[in-house]
């Protein structure tokens, strides 16, 4: 893919990232075309376990990101944790074997999209109205062929940076990333040896505030430097069986019920944890409206395109999701199970256990099934300063400040490796665009220019380290 010139060029851009204007054209356009050929490849994740429903897609994708690095002298190396779960590492040499590396992933499979509900093909990669639509527009196979086009335009020039950069593409996310992300931390950690931050999604978006003084437009970049964790379990009751015409004070589908209404009726406290406060306090600063310790949600309304985003991050929840008791219509079960998902802020993972035990009472027992760790990586640093830095030269004036993400990503799994990772992805969005719902939903699409602006702050992080 390469393209003779560009349309729209930033001239600035260009001198400042000390390369031609043909180079940066190449740089951003390929950043489209790789998104729109990786919107192309269906690979949708529908998170069963049955083989028969994985299709074609992350290896057709897998395949795509293979050609476009080796073909720039890229060596990969690709690995398939079962037939057609396919996941590509590649690692760029930095000049300072004693430089923790940096990990920067992206998935390649995405949720499946019904196109009668769509405005456009969800599987087309076209574009309208300035806007690339697709499933993975946003989530996030605009964040992969950024990371494709800067690992491309790297090569090109010959930049060798200082730190390793390990570029990671990986399968499965959209299902916990036990086939991608999960699998090679625990089969391969020495694919990341020497690693000690990662960037991936969800951050770097933009919101538009109004300044305090002036009251005039200003951007702010959510980096994501925090994400709720997660624990998938069942509780089970225990009691005694019998025949359903006995009386009896020890049913398990009673305590069970019990145990359910115990933990719906409890009310989990709002709460502010450090990174909320230090987006809600940077936000502040710049508006010069205030937020409410007694009122958190009241501020949410500030937040824009991430307020969505957001709310799901100021407390715990515990969700009754299934049950499952009895066999027979006369028959008291000895056992009744529910199955609930728990998501619980930094530093919350033993207290919200520790509740459930709580509030289940001694008949009821809490099984865990899959935890997954809350991430929760500094706020402050050399790589933070840099990613700042890289958005101020593109967007001037613009800030960047942290967030929780209530969602999970692949930082998960890096963080069982020590990497602190963080969500930077960055597109410049419009004022009015209503960004978190796009995630996953219908008509998800993004801004050419978004992706463009992308691939040029990315150029200028990753030239950086
Ligand atoms: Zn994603």
């Amino acid at each position: 893919m390469t393209h003779p010139h560009a349309g729209e060029d930033n001239a600035s851009s260009s001198a400042s990232l000390m390369i031609d204007a043909d180079e940066l054209a190449c740089l951003q356009d390929e950043a489209v075309d790789i998104t729109r050929a990786l919107i192309r490849i269906d690979t949708s994740n529908y998170g069963t376990g049955d083989p028969q429903t994985w299709g074609p897609g992350e290896a057709a994708a897998a395949d795509l990101v293979e050609q476009l690095l080796t073909d720039v002298g890229l060596p990969t190396q690709r690995f398939s944790s079962a037939p057609g779960r396919d996941s590509v590492v590649t690692r760029i040499p930095g000049t300072d074997p004693n430089a923790g590396g940096l990990v920067v992933h992206g998935h390649l499979d995405v949720v499946p999209a019904d196109a009668d509900d769509w405005s456009h093909d969800p599987f087309g990669g076209e574009i309208h109205d300035g806007m690339i639509w697709g499933r993975g527009a946003v989530d996030m196979k605009d964040m992969v062929g950024m990371i494709l086009a800067v690992a491309r335009h790297l090569q090109r020039t010959g930049h060798r940076p200082r730190r390793d950069l390990v570029l990671a593409f990986f399968a499965d996310e959209e299902a916990g990333g036990v086939y991608g992300a999960r699998y090679l931390v625990a089969e391969h950690p020495d694919l990341f040896a020497g690693c000690t931050e990662a960037i991936s999604e969800v951050g770097g978006y933009s919101i538009t505030l109004p300044e305090r003084e002036t009251g005039a437009d200003v951007r702010a970049y959510l980096l994501q430097t925090a994400e709720k964790g997660l624990a998938w379990g069942r509780l089970r009751a225990h009691g005694r069986a019998g025949h359903g015409s006995v009386p009896t004070e020890d049913s398990a589908i009673v305590r069970l019920a019990r145990a359910i209404v115990a933990i719906d009726e409890h009310e989990f406290p709002l709460e502010a944890v450090a990174s909320v406060r230090a987006l809600y306090d940077g936000v502040t600063e710049i508006t010069g409206t205030g937020w409410d310790p007694e009122d958190l949600q009241g501020f949410l309304p500030m937040l824009r395109g991430a307020r969505q985003f957001v709310s799901g991050t100021l407390q715990d929840t515990a969700n009754v999701t299934m049950l499952n008791a009895g066999y027979k219509g006369n028959v008291i079960p000895q056992i009744a199970e529910a199955t609930i998902d728990c998501r619980f802020l930094p530093g919350h993972e033993e207290s919200l256990l520790a509740l459930l035990d709580e509030l289940t009472g001694e008949h009821v027992e809490v099984i865990m099934d899959q935890v997954y760790p809350s991430v929760d990586a500094p706020r402050e640093g050399p790589l933070i300063d840099a990613m700042a830095a890289a958005i101020r030269a593109e967007d001037p004036g613009a800030h960047l400040l942290p967030y929780c993400l209530s969602a999970g990503t692949d930082n998960k799994s890096l963080t069982q490796l020590d990497i602190a990772g963080y969500g930077f992805a960055p597109l410049q969005l419009p004022a009015d665009l209503d960004f978190a719902p796009l995630f996953h939903g219908v008509d998800e699409r993004v801004p050419v220019d978004a992706v463009r602006f992308g691939a040029r702050v990315l150029a200028r992080l990753l030239r950086g380290q």
